[in-house]
């Protein structure tokens, strides 16, 4: 969900595809990206009526895939798959109709279940491996009613399984989990355990960098 304009508090929540078989960065193309819908309005998108009649039309092309008539009166068949999923945070929590990533139990892809600290949720390390939630998992427990404890934050039944394995076919938005999420936690810590001009020196070097103006943006200092 993005925001259309800073007033109005109006979002866009656009589903783009992108075809795996044209390689990148031309993959990333504004021609070549496809717009499968879009949701704009004042509140979340509503499920149903975002994804069923694209999931309808993705499992149409899973049974018959796209016959291309080319000028010679040959026919060649594409056999059509979607491979891979991505969301921003907290687009995934509503389109995978799961926890919010602040809750218990808000893990995607297993099943720790989390404690409180405060006001906040804590996901502790684990010397175990945890154990991971199955595509059978996410088709069973939405569509029983189960009390909160025992659905593990899956809360009810998405039109997207009907074409996807979940959560394996889920990919892992590494730029908001990573690069914006984690990486600045990590940024704090060492500001602590590093240096002092360490960070100094860093900054100058981002504001010595100057990108190419079609990025709309430049290089902050660290701290
Ligand atoms: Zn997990």
């Amino acid at each position: 969900g993005a925001p259309v304009t800073k007033i109005g508090g109006k979002s866009l929540w656009p589903i783009q595809a992108t075809i795996l078989e044209i390689p990148p960065p031309i993959r990333d193309h504004k021609s070549a990206v496809m717009i499968f819908g879009a949701w704009l309005g004042g509140t979340h998108p509503n499920m149903e009526l975002l994804w069923n009649n694209i999931v309808d039309q993705i499992q149409d092309l899973y049974e018959n895939g796209i016959i291309l008539k080319l000028n010679d009166h040959l026919k060649i068949k594409f056999n059509i798959r979607v491979q891979l999923i991505t969301f921003d945070l907290p687009a995934l929590a509503h389109n995978c109709n799961i926890i919010q990533f602040n809750g218990y139990d808000a893990c995607p892809v297993c099943k720790t279940h989390g404690y409180a600290i405060g006001t906040q949720i804590f996901y502790p390390f684990s010397q175990a491996s945890l154990i991971k939630k199955t595509d059978t998992d996410y088709l069973r427990l939405s569509t029983l009613d189960l009390p909160r404890f025992r659905s593990h934050g899956i809360k009810g039944p998405i039109p997207l399984t009907k074409i996807m394995l979940f959560p394996s076919q889920i990919a892992v938005d590494y730029m908001h989990l990573v690069c914006s999420g984690h990486f600045k936690t990590l940024i704090v810590y060492w500001n602590q355990l590093l240096l002092p001009d360490v960070f100094e020196q860093v900054s100058n070097f981002l504001l010595s960098i100057t990108l190419p103006h079609s990025f709309g943006y430049q290089f902050m200092p660290l701290v």
